[in-house]
């Protein structure tokens, strides 16, 4: 290794943890030892410091003790003369530097000064990341939509650069961090000037100022070692060799260093994520500690980002469509607001429905986009509103029916995807607006048949053949044509709702998350969804059909061994084998015994209230005190990492209407607590199936926050309102 670079890792460790000393020493006079500190919604406390070493800093003493432990990893200096490797000292000092750089973030936080706050703009930075971030993006981690995330540390050369830098990474769907300044620059600052929409929906997330904000990213990524992977606190090798096999993170480091750049860079390192930096550093090839080169250097600003997306070994498959406009799934979350809107479709203000629906092959063009409507171009340059109808002809020797529903879900993402055109709703309740930068840039409504077809052949390649998309303008053509679609959409639910588990042989399993969490399997059954909730059984078949080798296996039930619990030959047989033998046997229908395992990414926890003789159900996201006694954060930590945990378990939030929610242990009536916000997002189909178990007050019954928060005031509540659980036989 260099020599350099370790002299500037060893002594900018050094730096760092005595000036973590001196902010804590003050700390501790001003407050006291006792002072309890946590940082907002994470149940790892400091979390490299927790993973690494396994001690739980719950206070300012604590501080101190974990301290003591960077203290033990620190070197003296290279010295002048002697040549030696370096990399182990290099490495310790870049551990101590996470340490103590989590430490002065906590005690910036002790002190009100995180996040930070822009004084000349009054941005106000990310700060800490929470655990409820980690979940939610779940799923688009291990399904590809996010194949790695990039700290982009610094500024670059000119604010032009900076933005193609990042919108290069948005268009490989990298989520990207920023941090760090060079002479009071940073990228924050060059995206702030040139108004690019920072933030996670567009995935660009400033965290602070400084280089030691970088440690939010590190603390992060390495809680999906924790959360997802089940690995122990305290087993520093497992979590380094989990970040380094399946966190593809890396840093792009813009101008110049310094000891804390490099030192913190060494940490990084550690953890297998290599930098790329575009000045002229001294490279570190040997590999060994990431999977490529450790430190490497690229002065093309047009190459870099490629570089570094070689040096980590990512895989990033993009499909784009030949639009106008930028396109990848970074750009969903951007919003539209009226006065950026050039025109509006859908939304209340003009008819407009999307639909998908089967043909035969002789009977459609593949790759056919037709825009039907009376001078629709002129309508269309006047811009305001317009009503629309985009109807997708679908043939194909493995179509069925039932994917029409599936393919049509795609239709949001396919649009959203677009830069400056935005989507919401679905069916004849959707609405879409597109930007006037859109429009300046030549985006048309022709393209919104191209958006669909080519993202439909992309995303259902073994089931669609050809795609045909006529987009209708006038309003007597949607109003006709919507009635069509109606009756479609209303056989469609008629045929979904007679789906039930004892109507199909086959269920189907999810091992998307095995690549975070590697002994779980989701057993996906049509009145159970996966518990991340973004696949139904429906999905899953679709799945199977593109992707016979893929994440989604079909799983013949075999013979019925317990019809109350739902424990079927077939899936037992099928889980010894999926799960690597960590998982023999399931119960489908009950939360006390042999439950589905949990990755992490569960949309919400069902968890037994003893006291109540039921169970309560917190959604992520959700940061308030569950009358458990612990946050859904900490129950998360609980239940996560692919381990079957008897009355504890992870659901999609869907499966709380389902017939077959905890139909074992007596179903719906069991629900004691649930969130307001569950509540009532679920108020309409959660009193249908009230009424179907003769309870149709149920929901008033059922406890939230704003009632208890704590089991004495429950079972207060529960009482005087009569709640059915208390009369149940005991669910233990
Ligand atoms: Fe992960 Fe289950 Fe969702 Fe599949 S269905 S992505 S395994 S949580
Ligand atoms: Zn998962």
């Amino acid at each position: 290794m260099s020599k350099v670079i370790a002299t500037a890792a060893i002594s900018g460790a050094r730096a760092l943890v005595i000036q973590a000393e001196e902010m804590l020493e003050k700390t501790i006079a001003e407050k006291g030892g006792s002072t309890p500190f946590e940082f907002p919604d994470t149940a790892y406390y400091l979390p490299m410091i927790y993973a690494m070493t396994g001690f739980a800093v719950k206070t300012l003493s604590d501080m101190k003790a974990a301290l003591g432990l960077a203290k033990e990893l620190l070197h003296p200096d290279p010295e002048a003369e002697v040549w030696k490797p370096y990399l182990g000292e290099a490495l310790d000092s870049g551990m101590a530097t996470l340490f103590a750089e989590e430490i002065i973030m906590a005690l910036r936080y002790v002190h009100g000064l995180e996040p930070v706050t822009d004084p000349e703009t009054g941005y106000v930075y990310n700060g800490f990341i929470t655990d409820t971030v980690q979940r939610n993006l779940g799923i688009q981690l291990v399904d590809g939509t996010m194949p790695g995330f990039a700290a982009v540390i610094g500024a670059a050369p000119d604010d032009d650069t900076a933005v193609k830098i990042v919108r290069e990474l948005q268009e490989k769907n990298i989520l990207t961090f920023l941090s760090g300044q060079v002479h009071g620059n940073s990228v924050t600052k060059q995206l702030l000037r040139k108004g690019v929409e920072l933030g996670w929906e567009t995935r660009i997330v400033p965290v602070g100022p400084d280089t030691e904000h970088t440690i939010y990213p590190l603390n992060w990524s390495v809680r999906a070692s924790l959360i997802f992977g089940g690995k122990k606190p305290g087993n520093y090798r497992e979590h380094l060799r989990y970040t380094k096999d399946r966190v593809f993170a890396f840093a792009l480091v813009l101008g110049e260093l310094d000891d804390t750049k490099w030192t913190t860079g060494a940490g990084a390192i550690n953890m297998g994520y290599p930098a790329i930096c575009d000045t002229d550093v001294p490279v570190i090839h040997p590999t060994g500690v990431c999977i490529y080169e450790e430190v490497d250097k690229e002065f093309d600003h047009d190459r870099i980002v490629q570089k570094a997306i070689e040096v980590r070994g990512l895989k990033i498959i993009t499909e784009k469509p030949p639009i106008p406009v930028a396109y990848g799934p970074a750009f969903e979350g951007e919003r539209i607001r009226k006065e950026d809107m050039f025109m509006e479709f859908g939304g209340a203000r003009t008819p407009s429905f999307e639909w998908v629906r089967t043909r035969e092959m002789e009977e459609i063009e593949d790759g056919k986009i037709s825009v039907v409507g009376n001078n629709w171009q002129e309508k269309y340059e006047q811009g305001g509103k317009m009503p629309l109808a985009i109807v997708i002809d679908i043939a194909g020797r493995k179509m069925q029916k039932d994917f029409e529903g599936v393919i049509e879900r795609k239709v949001h993402h396919n649009i959203n995807e677009a830069q400056g055109v935005w989507h919401m709703g679905q069916r004849d309740i959707n609405w879409l607006r597109i930007s006037h930068n859109a429009k300046k840039e030549g985006f048309t409504l022709e393209h919104l048949g191209v958006i669909n077809a080519t993202m439909t052949h992309a995303r259902f390649k073994s089931i669609v053949d050809k795609v045909q998309v006529t987009i209708y303008t006038d309003e007597e053509d949607v109003l006709r044509i919507q009635e069509e679609a109606r009756k479609s959409y209303k056989e469609r639910d008629q045929r979904l709702g007679g789906l039930v588990d004892e109507s199909v042989d086959l269920f189907y399993s999810c091992l998307l998350c095995q690549s975070f969490a590697p002994s779980h399997v989701c057993v996906i059954s049509p009145e159970r969804l996966g518990l991340c909730g973004a696949y139904n059984w429906l999905d899953c078949k679709a799945a199977f059909e593109i992707d016979p080798t893929g994440g989604n296996q079909p799983i013949a039930k075999g013979d019925l061994i317990d019809a109350r619990f739902g424990r079927y030959t077939g899936i037992d047989d099928y889980l010894v084998k999926a799960s690597g033998g960590k998982v023999e046997t399931l119960n489908l229908y009950t939360i006390m015994e042999n439950p589905m395992t949990s990755c992490g990414c569960f949309e919400s926890i069902v968890a037994i209230v003893p006291e109540a003789n039921g169970v309560m159900v917190v959604q992520r996201g959700h940061t308030g005190m569950t009358p458990v006694g612990m946050k859904f954060s900490t129950l998360a930590g609980t239940v996560g990492g692919g381990t079957q945990n008897p009355g504890f378990m992870g659901i999609g939030r869907n499966f709380i209407i389902s017939k077959k929610f905890l139909a074992g242990d007596g179903g719906i009536k069991r629900i004691v607590w649930m969130t307001k916000n569950l509540k009532e997002s679920l108020k309409e189909a959660f009193d249908k199936r009230a009424a179907e178990e003769g309870a149709p007050d149920l929901l008033d019954k059922i406890a939230d926050e704003t009632i208890a928060e704590d089991s004495e005031k429950l079972l207060e509540f529960l009482t005087s309102a009569g709640h059915p659980a208390l009369e149940m036989e005991p669910m233990f």
